[in-house]
């Protein structure tokens, strides 16, 4: 039985599959170890098959960044303006076409194009949906869909799968871990990945300019009992000043240390882009639906973690935040 999309889905992308002859894989925009890992693993799973594979992500110039440098398949990376044309295109951990960034004309020129995702807030583009809101991550989907197609789980392909899954599950503490999550990790690490050494470059690495302006975000958190229906918000913001010499991605991880402050049930770190703009990471722990929220709010997400951005300046954000909490 799958346990994910519905079996004539699986049937779809397995016979666009076996009809490409070049495939490019794309990860969202600002991608993390989940969207990039499982365009990787997917990628080199693809090669193996024969395929010509490209991996993209919609950004001009886009290099893979040194934080996921060492995930396995990097060498599949290119640029999106120096694409190869293709006959397939499939998107990883893809909720909206906005998160496509520029390679939205690219997948929109394409006749098939398979989405692969696990957002309860997927936007239906695409011709072939393998979506599952009860995937932990979509680097699981990305793991049935190997199976599927009946293809070996090298150590490379296993240890981009598994940043994915360990990146999406918080090293497997989140409550979208299952035991079916446990096992599809026990099954990687028997391929003789390293997964100390994965979990500690994707979670216990950081340059030290990095922790001074974590340290500096979080020392300035502001703590309102009273918000979220009574349960507590806890916020931090970052401009571009606060993160001197550091990119946005940096900022990135604020939020893991700010979601556990005991006192709140929510946690938000509002994070200016090199443009200006506000973009607002949101965290919960059990009875608050932060992902519909983001929704309401033009973005999107998990029940538990989710993001959107902010035409208003920092105090209407902010503002704007505790209303849609109540
Ligand atoms: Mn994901």
């Amino acid at each position: 039985m799958s346990l994910f999309a519905a079996t004539p889905e699986w049937d779809k992308a397995i016979s666009a599959i076996a009809d490409s002859s070049s495939v490019l894989l794309l990860a969202h925009v600002t991608p993390d170890a989940d969207a990039l890992g499982s365009a990787l693993g997917l990628g080199l799973a693809l090669q193996g098959m024969g395929k010509k594979v490209q991996v993209t992500v919609g950004e001009t110039g886009f290099r893979t960044p040194s934080s996921l440098s060492f995930l396995p398949g990097s060498e599949l990376v290119c640029a999106p303006e120096d694409l190869d044309p293709v006959d397939l295109v499939i998107s990883c951990d893809v909720s909206s076409a906005a998160r496509l960034g520029s390679a939205k004309v690219i997948l929109e020129a394409t006749a098939v194009s398979i989405a692969i995702d696990h957002h309860a807030s997927f936007t239906g583009f695409g011709t072939i949906h393998l979506v599952d809101p009860s995937a932990a991550a979509t680097a699981e989907i990305v793991l049935e869909l190997i199976d599927r197609l009946e293809l070996p789980i090298t150590k490379e392909i296993a240890g981009a799968i598994y940043s994915g899954l360990t990146t999406d599950t918080g090293s497997f503490k989140y409550p979208s871990t299952t035991s079916h999550t446990l096992r599809t990790a026990a099954r990687l690490v028997d391929t003789g990945i390293d997964s100390a050494n994965l979990s500690r470059l994707l979670f216990d690495d950081e340059p030290l300019a990095a922790l001074v302006m974590m340290g500096d975000a979080v020392s300035r958190a502001t703590l309102i009992p009273e918000a979220a229906i009574g349960q507590g918000l806890v916020y931090t913001c970052i401009s571009i000043v606060q993160r001197p010499g550091l990119d946005e991605l940096a900022v990135e991880r604020v939020i893991e240390a700010l979601r556990k402050t005991s006192e709140a049930e929510v946690a938000a770190v509002f994070k200016q882009a090199d443009d200006g703009h506000w973009k607002v990471s949101l965290r919960s722990k059990t009875t608050i639906d932060v992902g519909a929220i983001a929704n309401k709010l033009g973005g999107g997400g998990h029940k538990y973690a989710s993001g959107y951005s902010s035409t208003g300046d920092l105090d209407e954000t902010v503002a704007r935040l505790i209303e849609s909490l109540g």
